[in-house]
């Protein structure tokens, strides 16, 4: 007799090997980190011994699902916002939230949740994209499951390095740490080639190469994405990564939803791998990734969560169906796709996919122990047909449910058995889960209710605070303005033809300030735009006093590029009502007896105004700065043949 170190009996065996072999009453007997047999429940029980005997009458035993993308401390963000256009969701929330609150401390905790959930829905392997990685691979290994964690790399600052030197630095000292650990394949990942540059592109792939570790990125995910691509440098993503030279790395592409056939082989002559993301692209409207094609071509596909963010769960059996079922409505063909390879691609494919299928994935002799059972008589999975042996795939895929796994074992070692976690301490992840939201939460909530900090928490902002002389008055018509331009006290230094078009966003409590959305366009000589730039702007309240007829205004404004969409902005600050403010604008700098003075003759083409305003304004410092420049201004209205009552508000909005 041999002694085995645990033995699962009275199943149904579903191997997922080449020959898909199945054995109805069969079990499997586990010594140290492998599988040592596979057979009947008899011939293991003529054979090995075990203290450990586990009964899975009326169980399915399989290898353990392997989730081939996600990010998973972000279980910590599960449901923080959604229903969002990604750029929103990304920039606005997740981003600010990742800086803030992104430690190593909240990778552990969000991986032992992430490990958690996903050791209860039968997951023994996984393929994440994250920051301190080394801190994920710890809390990774000691609760049990197997992952391939790759440390990202980005051109941008991210909450583990201030540049991607640092970043790559950073991973080389990860994959030195952990390379040749049992449960952890570290890996490079940098995070997509539009958060990246080709430079940088081209070092994560002397890294992976130099330690023969994987690549995982993001590839092909948005239309938008290979749009820009095609814009920017004539060829879609993947031609331009193949010629970056991303593929002499052993790649996992995750999503690739926007690629053709050329493209498909170009990843498969590399043996690059794929990771089908369905319920992250169905959630984010990216579309659906052509995943019959890729598997006729011969592509080694596997199938991923995403990260918590955007599906919101880490369940693989939700996945593994949708895959199936997506594929058919994609192909208008109900045969495309059946159960069993779906399983397969949560399998053994999906293993390949992760560059681990030598040691798991499939249930094999001399293969890691990596081993789930589920209930296979559940209510919603009853009654059961014998006469096509292939209907265990479908009950499996089409009807099984992640709560129908009982026990589960990731390299030998169980870490679920009737559904006791054995490894991870539920109700403690549970709780400090719970006071991280309640910090996020203050968090988000302090940034809702102020638009400031809104406005601070997407960057790229610089404050200015000013005090101007200003008059706005009504002109009797453009000409006018001759009779200044021409008087001998008055110097032209520039002039200038601008269209603007401005959307103020103004919120209920108007004490609160207000963002304007400016687009300026130049126009030339000729009439034709010269050149548009876009600026945010906000508001607070500006504090006005009367000077004659002239006021000073005190600002503070806090302006940046616009370098999101008028959209974008909008869905961000969801403002309580928008106005809308076009002007065609003659703009002057002008000396006026020596003094710098700013001289606006607008036209207001939305909403449909009447008349050409003229605007005079200087910046000034002083009371009594004000009062000479306050004389100045009241002097040019005389040159002009304006009186009291052509003054009007200082504010377009209130016309
Ligand atoms: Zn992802």
């Amino acid at each position: 007799m041999e002694k085995a170190d645990t033995i699962l009996t009275g199943g149904i065996v579903v191997t997922m090997n080449r020959r898909f072999d199945i054995i109805a009453d069969g079990a499997l007997a586990i010594q140290g980190e492998n599988i040592a047999a596979i057979g009947t429940s008899a011939d293991i029980a003529a054979r090995f011994q075990s203290d450990q005997v586990i009964d899975c009458t009326g169980q399915i035993i399989m290898p353990g699902l392997v989730n081939a993308h996600t990010h998973v401390p972000m279980t910590l963000l599960r449901g923080l916002a959604d229903d969002l256009r990604l750029d929103v969701w990304l920039l606005g929330y997740m981003m600010p939230t990742e800086r803030e609150f992104v430690t190593p401390e909240f990778c552990r905790l969000g991986t032992l949740l992430a490990c958690a959930e996903m050791i209860r829905g039968g997951v023994t392997a996984f393929a994440d994209m994250y920051y301190f990685e080394s801190d994920i691979a710890q809390a990774t290994s000691e609760a049990g499951l197997r992952g391939v964690l790759g440390q990202t790399v980005m051109k941008y600052p991210a909450p583990d390095a201030p540049s991607y030197d640092d970043s790559l630095a950073y991973c080389r000292q990860f994959i030195e740490k952990w390379r040749g650990h049992s449960l952890i394949t570290p890996a490079v990942a940098p995070h997509a080639p539009y958060s990246n540059t080709d430079e940088t592109m081209r070092r994560c792939v002397e890294l992976a190469t130099e330690y023969d570790v994987p690549l995982l990125t993001h590839l092909a995910e948005t239309k938008l994405e290979v749009d820009d691509s095609l814009s920017e440098f004539g060829m879609s993503v993947i031609t331009r990564m193949e010629q970056v030279g991303l593929f002499a790395a052993k790649v996992l592409a995750a999503h690739c939803v926007h690629i053709d056939q050329t493209e498909m082989h170009i990843l498969h002559n590399h043996d690059a791998t794929v990771a089908h993301n369905p319920t992250s692209n169905l959630k984010l409207a990216s579309g659906i990734a052509p995943v019959t094609q890729m598997l006729k071509i011969g592509l080694t596909v596997g199938i991923g969560t995403d990260g918590t963010a955007s599906n919101n769960d880490l369940d693989m059996f939700e996945e593994v169906r949708l895959t199936a079922i997506l594929a058919k409505t994609d192909a208008g063909d109900p045969t495309a796709l059946p159960a069993r390879q779906a399983l397969l691609m949560a399998t053994r494919q999906g293993a390949e996919a992760l560059f681990l299928g030598d040691i798991t994935g499939s249930l094999e002799v001399g293969k890691r122990a990596d081993v789930i059972t589920m209930d296979d008589s559940p209510l919603h999975n009853t009654p059961h047909f014998q006469h096509d042996p292939n209907a265990i795939y479908s009950r499996i895929v089409y009807a099984g449910k992640s709560t129908d796994v009982q026990h589960v074992l990731c390299n030998g070692r169980l870490l679920m058995r009737d559904r006791q976690l054995l490894t991870v301490d539920e109700m403690t992840v549970r709780r400090e889960a719970s006071e991280l939201a309640r910090k996020i939460d203050h968090f988000l909530m302090q940034r809702e209710q102020d638009i400031l900090s809104k406005l601070l928490a997407i960057g790229g902002i610089r404050q200015s605070e000013s005090f101007e002389v200003q008059v706005k008055a009504q002109l009797p018509d453009a000409t006018t303005i001759q009779k200044l331009l021409t008087h001998p006290d008055v110097e032209v230094l520039k002039a200038n033809h601008y269209r603007q078009y401005d959307t103020y966003f103004l919120f209920g409590d108007s004490t609160q300030g207000r963002v304007r959305y400016r687009e300026d366009d130049r126009i030339g000589e000729d009439g034709e735009v010269e050149s548009v730039r876009s600026r945010i702007t906000f508001t607070t309240p500006t504090k006005e006093r009367e000077f004659h007829s002239t006021i000073l205004l005190s600002h503070s404004r806090f302006i940046a590029d616009a370098n999101q969409s008028l959209r974008f902005y909008r869905e961000y600050f969801r403002p309580e009502s928008e106005r809308e403010l076009h002007k065609d604008r003659q703009r002057w700098h002008l000396l006026y007896q020596g003094v710098l003075f700013y001289v606006n003759v607008d036209r207001i083409l939305k909403p449909e105004l009447d008349g050409v305003f003229l605007e005079i304004k200087s910046r000034t410092w002083s009371k009594s700065d004000s009062e000479n420049k306050a004389d100045r201004i009241q002097a040019m209205l005389g040159i002009l043949g304006l009186d009291q009552n052509a003054v009007v508000s200082s504010d377009y909005l209130e016309l």
